[in-house]
């Protein structure tokens, strides 16, 4: 899906966010999580966003960066929709969230939940990268509750990451990382100044734990922390 790296300089001890049996967690709803950072401004437009990292993809794309979030049954952190939703909300500068992978649309019920949550309350909006492509997301094939989860979102970037289509200008595929990649703007009132953006970046979060986390063009990490 994306130009995304999971690579944290020092991970976090990592503990989980609510104290729930991990087998058969989807039946729960609760999300898998795979990493979480505040105030991003490298991870679409109309920031700053939260960005949330999901566990889980079956693309198996040919190159990409996170192939730690492939794993389906890997249980990382757990949380509640409500509760990420409140952890978005809980900083005032966020003006939206940002849903990256792994695949986002593998858990489209809880992130669709956490997306009216936050705009619904606060007038926050939603970009998500999906490996899957819009036409796939719509058709007769589509993941559980796509069609619900593509209501809350605002921008989608949605494609495979294709190692051959790799841009080497940053400016001619803004917020992708190849060049099949499309941005799709779900929602009309998504500013059009917020579709300005100058180039991909990379950001580093250094969190008080010590962990040093990269995001953004060429990058990205998390530790989601309680
Ligand atoms: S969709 Fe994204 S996370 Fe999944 S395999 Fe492709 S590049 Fe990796």
């Amino acid at each position: 899906m994306s130009k995304n790296r999971l690579n944290p300089s020092k991970k976090a001890a990592s503990r989980p966010l609510v104290s729930s049996p991990v087998a058969g967690y989807r039946d729960t709803g609760l999300l898998n999580i795979t990493g979480y950072v505040e105030e991003s401004l490298a991870n679409g437009p109309g920031g700053p966003r939260a960005v949330v990292w999901t566990q889980g993809c079956q693309h198996a794309c040919r190159g990409c960066q996170n192939p730690d979030t492939w794993d389906t049954e890997k249980v990382v952190r757990l949380v509640s929709p409500e509760e990420l939703a409140e952890r978005i909300l809980s900083n005032p500068n966020h003006r939206g969230v940002t849903y990256s992978g792994g695949e986002p649309f593998l858990q489209a019920r809880g992130l669709s939940r956490v997306s009216r949550i936050i705009r619904e309350r606060n007038g926050l909006t939603t970009v998500c990268y999906s490996g899957f492509t819009y036409e796939e997301l719509t058709g007769p094939h589509a993941p559980d509750a796509a069609e619900d989860f593509l209501r809350e979102i605002d921008l989608l970037i949605d494609g495979r990451y294709v190692e051959a289509l790799k841009s080497p200008d940053p400016k001619a595929h803004i917020w992708r990382g190849s060049s099949n990649q499309r941005l799709i703007w779900l929602r009309p009132d998504f500013l059009q100044a917020e579709r300005q953006f100058d180039g991909n970046v990379t950001e580093i979060h250094v969190l008080p734990n010590g962990t040093v986390i990269f995001t953004g063009f060429g990058g990205q990490a998390f530790e989601m922390r309680s």
